[in-house]
């Protein structure tokens, strides 16, 4: 039992140093550091689906699922603001991830207008 903690601790270390070398290269903005950086992604996803270990919340948030590319505003994506608690990050291979501000956490009904 105290080697799974052990090893869950080391994974988590190893998510977290995976996606800041991930979030290095993006900032460098050039294509073979762009590669680098989602295969790092990958290799973070893995260990996470591997050894049962969650992404904090903050990174998964930065990460696109479609490409694994770190969303960084005016580097690797572009961010749209609503009026209601709603924010939208467009990646550059096309996909969007939004990202929901504030008090309200649960999302709102397809129909409804956002205020
Ligand atoms: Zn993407």
């Amino acid at each position: 039992m105290k080697d799974e903690k052990l090893i869950k601790g080391i994974a988590a270390l190893r998510i977290s140093g995976l996606f800041e070398l991930a979030e290095t290269n993006t900032k460098k903005e050039s294509r073979e550091s762009e590669a680098l950086a989602k295969r790092y992604i990958l290799l973070a996803k893995k260990i996470s689906a591997h050894y049962k270990v969650k992404i904090p919340k903050e990174m998964k948030t930065r990460i696109c699922n479609s490409c694994n590319a770190v969303l960084i505003p005016g580097i690797s994506c572009r961010v749209r603001i609503t009026k209601g608690p709603l924010i939208i990050y467009l990646c550059s291979c096309g996909s969007e991830k939004k990202e929901y501000i504030g008090k309200q956490t649960q999302r709102p009904l397809r129909n409804s207008r956002i205020a």
